[in-house]
């Protein structure tokens, strides 16, 4: 175990690179800061301390605004290989770090190490990804109604980006509009959750940090629903990148629409994984198991429901039933698990009170359904129908419902009666019946003989229907969401005028 994060009072000081004493009760605005108050850090597993963050008051906002501001302009300035380069030493930063930051997202979110690993590689090839968006042309040259003059349509970075992050992956999902954003040449100013404030700001702060970005340019704040809500509104912050629940999306992008932001909303999921009758039921089991069951199924592209042809569906949840009851769960930083915590008490209650309500109302329960601590057991609902809670809502637990299809054209329908469309997959051993299913499937992500969850820096990740409002992050269409457009013309000569 690593001495890195433990707050407790008796830790001592290490010279490592996010030792404790560096943030302890610190704020990052550009440098660090002293706070008034301060947000304490636990290990979800265990209860333990992590140490505290500095806590942020809404009013802060307008010194912080003010501290990007006076940032921004020199930063957008600076040479696109200057920008770049900056952003492959933060990678590097990263790389040298590796370990520490796997240890800080296991302890401080629950998950597994594999997908802490997964989230630190993603965050150093999103950091790379940014630095390469810089070799791309800023605009285009466009057909001139004067010959003597030249007409240009440029990108332009917007200023300030507001970015607001889940806890359930807070390192990637924070860096997935941090490092765009500010390789562009705005500032950022990001509020990651106050559960995972640690692996999701202190960690970005960090790199950056040291990698020499100029003071201002990067800044934390750290709060809740009052800190997060003082962001959105802020003057100054030109666009709100937001990735979280759709209940609070609806909230922040209501505020952002009055406030006249750009906004992007990432939210959640209820992802249809379909199995046709000709499957692999093996292959099919494991993809499935591994969409409902990763990190605990805290994940927004979780395999929601299993749609699974009548023929098969027996066997079908037999092998996932089998492979549900022997994942082993416990605390991943301390021992090899499959499953770990849930985040906290209150989704723990949400995710029994969801499983309990299903099997009221009719549903079989195969295995599962019931925790020791913050371990909810790997749990498969089957026979789960319309109007039954686990059909309707994102469970956010390692729940897998299997609804019953009668053909494929009823797996379509189930599939899409959902007011989400984040992601989706089927599973067939016939290329064209996959494509013919899944290109019927509404969703921004979708996969054929795979699961549902999966991104990486150089696609086009978001969401149809209540998962998002049409943003996509990822390589190119970054420059989309994190530039905007400026019409230019220039002559040697001053236009001539009637008047
Ligand atoms: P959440 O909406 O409760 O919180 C997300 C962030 O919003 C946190 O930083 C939180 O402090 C902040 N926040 C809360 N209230 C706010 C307010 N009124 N104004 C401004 N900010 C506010 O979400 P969560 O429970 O942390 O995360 C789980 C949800 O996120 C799930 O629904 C999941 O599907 C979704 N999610 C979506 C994606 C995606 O890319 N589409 C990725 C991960 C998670």
């Amino acid at each position: 175990m690593t001495q890195v994060l433990t707050g407790d009072a008796g830790h001592k000081p290490t010279s490592s690179w996010l030792d404790v004493a560096r943030w302890r009760g610190k704020l990052f605005y550009g440098e660090w800061v002293p706070a008034r108050s301060t947000i304490a850090v636990r290990e979800p597993a265990t209860g333990e301390s992590l140490g505290e963050v500095g806590e942020s008051q809404p009013e802060d906002l307008k010194s912080v605004v003010a501290r990007a501001q006076a940032a921004q302009g020199g930063w957008a300035t600076k040479s696109a290989e200057e920008r770049a380069a900056l952003f492959r030493h933060a990678a590097s930063i990263f790389a040298a770090n590796r370990k520490e930051l796997i240890d800080v997202i296991i302890r401080e979110t629950g998950g597994l190490r594999g997908k802490a690993e997964m989230e630190v590689q993603n965050s150093i090839e999103e950091l790379l990804h940014s630095a390469a968006l810089l070799v791309h042309p800023e605009g285009h040259i466009l057909p001139s109604r004067d010959p003597g003059r030249l007409s240009l349509a440029r990108r332009v970075p917007l200023g300030i980006v507001g970015v607001i992050a889940p806890w359930n992956v807070p390192l990637l999902l924070a860096m997935r509009s941090v490092a765009p954003a500010i390789a562009l040449g705005n500032a950022v100013i990001l509020k990651p959750d106050p559960q995972t404030p640690i692996a999701g700001g202190v960690a970005l702060a960090r790199a950056f940090e040291e990698a020499g970005l100029p003071s201002g340019v990067f800044n934390v704040v750290n709060g809740g629903a009052a800190v997060g809500e003082a962001l959105v509104e802020a003057k100054g912050v030109r666009m709100i990148t937001f990735t979280g629940s759709t209940a609070v999306g609806r909230r922040v992008g209501e505020l952002a629409g009055k406030n006249l932001k750009r906004v992007a909303l990432e939210l959640g999921g209820k992802s249809p994984f379909i199995v046709l009758d000709d499957a692999d039921l093996e292959a099919a089991a494991s993809a499935g198991a591994w969409g409902s069951y990763l990190h605990q199924g805290q994940v927004c592209m979780a395999s929601g429901r299993h749609i699974v042809l009548r023929k098969v569906a027996a066997e079908y949840v037999d092998i996932l039933t089998r492979k549900a009851t022997v994942l082993p769960v416990g605390d991943p930083f301390r021992q090899n698990v499959a499953i770990g915590p849930l985040i906290n008490a209150k989704q723990l209650a949400r995710v029994d009170r969801i499983v309990k309500e299903t099997v009221a109302a009719g549903a079989r329960l195969m295995t599962g359904g019931t925790h020791e601590g913050p371990f909810y057991r790997a749990t498969v609902l089957h026979e789960v129908r319309p109007g039954m809670p686990a059909y309707d809502l994102e469970i956010f637990g390692p729940v897998a419902p299997v609804i019953v299809a009668e053909d494929e054209e009823d797996a379509i329908r189930i599939a899409n009666d959902t007011e989400y469309g984040l992601s989706g997959a089927v599973q067939t051993s016939s290329l064209e019946r996959g494509l013919r299913v899944a290109r019927r499937i509404r969703a921004g992500l979708v996969h054929i003989n795979d699961q549902t969850i999966g991104d990486y820096a150089e696609i086009p990740f978001g969401g149809m229907g209540a998962s998002g409002n049409g943003s996509r992050f990822g390589s190119l269409t970054n420059w989309e969401e994190f530039t905007e457009w400026q019409w230019m013309t220039v002559g040697g000569q001053p236009v001539r005028y009637p008047f």
